[in-house]
């Protein structure tokens, strides 16, 4: 069995304890990983507390600090391929996926290379005379980041790239399923020489070594992705030590399909939108709301497509549709299909596990014209599509706006002025218009109510890892007047 480490202040080591990780498309333990408890953690959170104040990370100049990003981004190029290997086999995302988006993955660390010396601060044109006042922009400090398990580089990255341009440093805690691609990153980051203790990257579990690392007293701010159940527990946590969050949560993102759209292009869009990565992707664009004059005929076209994706070994350049990343998730999975069955949903094709090992699940499109539905309401985090339709334009909103989440939406129409009123409608954070799940680093994302706060992608990114300081400059050298006036 293949052996992973921490790292933690700039040194390797095997963590308090181990534990064995599943391969998702055999279910058989294939590595051996680190298990990272409170004192890791608190070792991780101590290392990057010194190498914020003490060292050479602190005097470095800010185009130090890019020209250390551009060289994370090539070593990431330069072993892209073993990273996309690593996480397909721990995560069961397919190859074809994970080489694809490891490319992204590098382009972000070059995006926020770029911006490190871009960062500044102000000058105010206060309102007093002998008086000079500046806005210095600081690293918000220790950041403590929490990622679930798919796309782990991808996830961290949109956190680390810009924290590191802002001058934080920070514990990385890869989620404890599927973590071999970020503590694989981790020899990246040494070999780029960043000073140690800048970048700690560790796994564990949630319960301990979550919520050791989002309670620390040294944690000044909590990059957090996941679900909304867990993000409670890291608010909660964030109460001790008060430390800001940002929270990039799940979705129930609806895919609205009007009956003028090119349809053989929305459901090729549909398709990326809910079976790529298995559907486990946070912006699967998992509720189809579509024109009920075009219903039957754009469901014949995507049972057709679901029905000839090449689900297989993830490690396969031709495989589409991969295994689910763990056991508990197909049997969520399973047992929201059966809640959404009796309560009145339809079969379209799937809802089924294919016989053998691993963990897969057939692409499924569930039928739920019939009104609510579980299907319609709660995040599978799986190759599941749930459709609903409308006669008009406003039931179209309605039902897009009928959710808890507000992460991304798709809108597909040839009619523009209409597409103009719909995206200013919906609630989410992303709305994509006759394209889905389109992404860039120059990009913000993120969403509302339950799918979080914060944006990732973009420059405001890298202002959300800073702070300011004030600084107020007397420039008279006139005796301060009567000290009990405030001036
Ligand atoms: P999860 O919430 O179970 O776990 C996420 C991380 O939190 C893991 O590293 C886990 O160890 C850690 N954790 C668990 N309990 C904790 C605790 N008490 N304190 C601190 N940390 C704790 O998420 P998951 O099931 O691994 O991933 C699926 C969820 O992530 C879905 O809801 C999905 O939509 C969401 N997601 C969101 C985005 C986004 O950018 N909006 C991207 C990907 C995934």
């Amino acid at each position: 069995m293949q052996r992973f480490q921490c790292y933690i202040d700039g040194e390797f080591g095997d963590g308090e304890a181990r534990f064995e990780s599943i391969d998702p498309a055999t279910g058989r333990a294939w590595a051996e990983m680190p298990e990272a408890r409170k004192a890791d953690v608190d070792r991780a959170v101590e290392a990057a507390h010194k190498a914020l104040f003490a060292g050479a990370w602190p005097r470095l100049p800010a185009t130090q600090r890019g020209k250390l990003l551009y060289k994370l981004a090539d070593l990431v190029t330069a072993n892209a391929q073993k990273l996309a290997e690593l996480e397909t086999r721990d995560t069961g995302k397919v190859i074809r996926e994970t080489s694809a988006q490891i490319a992204y993955v590098a382009d972000y660390y070059r995006y926020y290379a770029g911006i490190a010396d871009k960062i500044e601060g102000a000058h105010l044109p206060i309102d007093k005379p002998d008086m000079d006042v500046w806005l210095r922009r600081e690293p918000i400090g220790v950041v403590a980041m929490v990622v679930p398990w798919n796309s782990q580089l991808f996830l961290s990255a949109v956190k680390i790239g810009p924290a590191l341009a802002a001058g934080c440093t920070m514990v990385v805690k890869a989620s404890e399923d599927g973590p071999a691609p970020l503590l694989e990153f981790a020899g990246l980051v040494h070999e780029a020489g960043f000073p140690a203790g800048v970048v700690n990257v560790i796994t564990g579990f949630g319960p301990s070594c979550g919520a050791a690392l989002s309670r620390h007293p040294k944690v000044d701010h909590i990059a957090f992705t996941g679900g909304p159940e867990t993000a409670r527990h890291v608010v909660r946590n964030s109460a001790e030590n008060l430390a800001s969050t940002s929270l990039e949560l799940g979705g129930k993102s609806p895919f609205i399909v009007f009956a003028d759209a090119d349809l053989e292009s929305a459901a090729n869009a549909q398709v990326a939108g809910i079976f790529a990565a298995t559907g486990q992707s946070c912006v699967a664009g998992s509720r189809l709301v579509v024109e009920r004059g075009v219903k039957d005929r754009f469901l014949e076209i995507l049972k057709a497509k679901a029905e000839a994706v090449r689900l297989g070994s993830p490690l396969d350049m031709a495989t589409e549709v991969g295994p689910l990343a763990t056991r508990r998730q197909r049997e969520h999975i399973e047992a929201l299909i059966a809640r959404s069955l009796a309560a009145g949903a339809k079969v379209v094709t799937g809802a089924s596990a294919p016989e053998g090992d691993g963990f897969y699940y057939r692409p499924t499109i569930l039928d739920c014209a019939g009104g609510r539905s579980p299907a319609l309401e709660e995040e599978f985090f799986g190759p599941v599509l749930s459709v609903a339709s409308f006669e008009t334009e406003a039931e179209a909103l309605a039902i897009a706006n009928d959710t808890r989440y507000g992460l991304a939406a798709g809108l597909f129409t040839r009619d523009l002025t209409r597409a103009h009123r719909l995206m200013k409608g919906i609630r989410a954070g992303i709305v994509w218009v006759n394209t889905y799940r389109a992404v860039s680093p120059i990009a913000p994302f993120g969403g509302f109510g339950l799918s979080g706060h914060g944006r990732e992608g973009g420059m405001a990114a890298v202002l959300d890892y800073t702070r300011t300081k004030t600084v107020w400059l007397r420039t008279s050298d006139d005796p301060i007047p009567d000290p009990f006036v405030m001036r």
